[in-house]
C-alpha cells in the first residue's frame, strides 16, 4: 500500500551552502599544504551531499561507518575511501572491501586486517593513531607508539603504513595546539628513520584543527586532516574566534516541525513528581503562566532537543520527549497556531539523528 508522507518534520539541505563551504575548507587547507579529507557520517552520507563535496574536488571520503563508505563506492566516485574508526575485528572483511585506507591502533587487529587483506588479494593502507591526551583511540605512549608503528610498517606483507594520525577535542575536550601537532610530526620523522621511508600522510585532527591552520600555525609536516562538521556549520569549530573563517554559514540544514497545540500553561509542573520521561530528575523554573507551543518532533528525530538552533529568537527550548517538543513562545513577536510551522539550525548531535531518519522528508536547495 503506498502511503504518502506526511510533510512534517522536514528537513532543507542546502546544497548551495555547504557547497561553500566545502570550497572554502578545500582552499584553506591545501594553501597549507594540506590535503583535507571530507568526513561524511554526521550527515548519514547522504548521496547528493557526497556528490557536491566530490564535485568540489575531494579526493577522499571518510567515515566511522564502513556502511557510508560502501554507499559511496557503490556510486563509482573516482575518489579514495577512508574508515576512521579503529576496526571492529568481526567487520575486517568489509574494511579489506570497502576501505582504501583505514585507521589502526592495535597491532593484533592489523594481523588479522593482513591476512583479510591476503585472502581479498589486496595490499591495504593503514594509518597508524597516536594519542596526543585525549583518550579516545590510539597509543598512548610515544615510545610504544614508534616501535608498533615500525612494526607495522615492517611486518606484514600485504599491509602499507601509510601514515600517522592523532585525534582531538572528542573525550577529552584536547585543543590542538602547536605543541601536540608538533609531537605528532616528530612522531613521524621518527617512525621515517626507523623505517627508511618516508609518511605519506600526518593527519593532525579534524574540524577543531582548522583555526590553526586559518593562523598559519600548524607545524609544515602536518599535511592531512578530516574534516566533517565544520563542512556542515561554522560553530561546530571549537575554538575558532569571531572573523576566523566569516566565510563558513552555519545554515546547511533546517529542520522544520509542526505546532499540533498552542497556548497558555503554567511552567511548573503541577502534582507529584516522579523522574522525566528518559528517568531524569528533571528542574523546572517557576516563571508563571506563559505561552508556549507543542511542536510533532523529538528525541526520536533529534535526539537533545537542546541541540537544536530556534531561528525565531524569541524562542526557548523547554524540553522534549519521544516525540513531541515543548517551546516557550512567550517572547517571540510570532502568535503561533496549530498547523504553523517553527525552523531551527541543527547542531552535530540533531545532525546526526535528523539526516539518519527516513521518517524526516529531505527537501534539496541546489
Ligand atoms: C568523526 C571523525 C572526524 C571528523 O570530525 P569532525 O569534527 O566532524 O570534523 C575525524 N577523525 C575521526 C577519527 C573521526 O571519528
Amino acid at each position: 500500500m503506498a502511503r504518502r508522507h506526511a510533510g512534517y518534520p522536514a528537513m532543507e539541505v542546502r546544497l548551495d551552502v555547504i557547497r561553500s563551504n566545502a570550497r572554502v575548507i578545500l582552499d584553506l587547507c591545501r594553501g597549507h599544504g594540506i590535503e583535507p579529507a571530507a568526513v561524511v557520517k554526521g550527515f548519514n552520507a547522504i548521496p547528493q551531499i557526497m556528490d557536491v563535496l566530490v564535485g568540489e574536488g575531494y579526493r577522499c571520503l571518510a567515515s566511522s561507518r564502513i556502511g557510508h563508505l560502501a554507499k559511496a563506492r557503490a556510486r563509482g566516485y573516482p575518489v579514495a575511501t577512508m574508515g576512521l574508526r579503529i576496526p571492529m575485528r568481526s567487520e575486517l572483511a568489509d574494511v579489506a572491501q570497502y576501505c582504501d585506507v583505514i585507521l589502526n591502533s592495535d597491532l593484533g587487529t592489523v594481523r588479522l586486517l593482513d591476512d583479510e587483506a591476503r585472502r581479498a588479494g589486496k595490499v591495504q593502507k593503514i594509518v597508524f593513531m597516536r594519542d596526543l591526551g585525549d583518550l579516545r583511540e590510539g597509543v598512548f605512549d610515544s615510545e610504544q607508539f614508534v616501535e608498533r608503528a615500525v612494526f607495522a610498517a615492517k611486518d606484514f606483507a600485504n599491509i602499507e603504513l601509510v601514515g600517522i594520525g592523532a585525534n582531538l577535542g572528542c573525550y577529552g575536550s584536547v585543543k590542538p595546539t602547536v605543541k601536540n601537532m608538533q609531537e605528532l610530526a616528530r612522531n613521524a620523522s621518527e617512525i621515517e628513520r626507523a623505517t627508511g621511508r618516508k609518511l605519506g600522510m600526518v593527519s593532525g585532527g579534524a574540524s577543531t584543527s582548522l583555526p590553526m591552520v586559518a593562523r598559519g600555525q600548524m607545524p609544515r609536516e602536518i599535511n592531512h586532516l578530516r574534516v566533517g562538521a565544520a563542512i556542515m556549520h561554522r560553530r561546530e569549530i571549537y575554538g575558532i574566534e569571531e572573523g576566523e573563517l566569516a566565510e563558513l554559514s552555519d545554515k546547511s540544514l533546517v529542520l522544520s516541525a509542526e505546532v499540533i497545540e498552542a497556548g497558555e500553561k503554567p511552567t511548573h509542573p503541577v502534582g507529584e513528581r516522579l523522574l522525566d520521561c528518559f528517568g531524569n530528575v528533571a528542574v523546572y523554573e517557576d516563571r508563571g503562566v506563559r505561552r508556549r507551543v507543542l511542536l510533532a518532533i523529538g528525541a526520536y528525530d533529534v535526539g537533545n532537543c537542546q541541540k537544536l538552533d530556534p531561528l525565531d529568537e524569541g524562542v526557548r527550548i523547554l524540553g522534549c520527549s519521544s516525540d513531541h517538543m515543548i517551546v516557550d513562545v512567550h517572547d517571540s513577536r510570532r502568535e503561533y497556531r496549530a498547523g504553523d510551522v517553527m525552523s531551527f539550525g541543527l547542531m552535530y548531535q540533531s545532525m546526526l539523528f535528523a539526516t539518519s531518519n527516513d521518517m524526516i522528508r529531505k527537501n534539496f536547495t541546489r
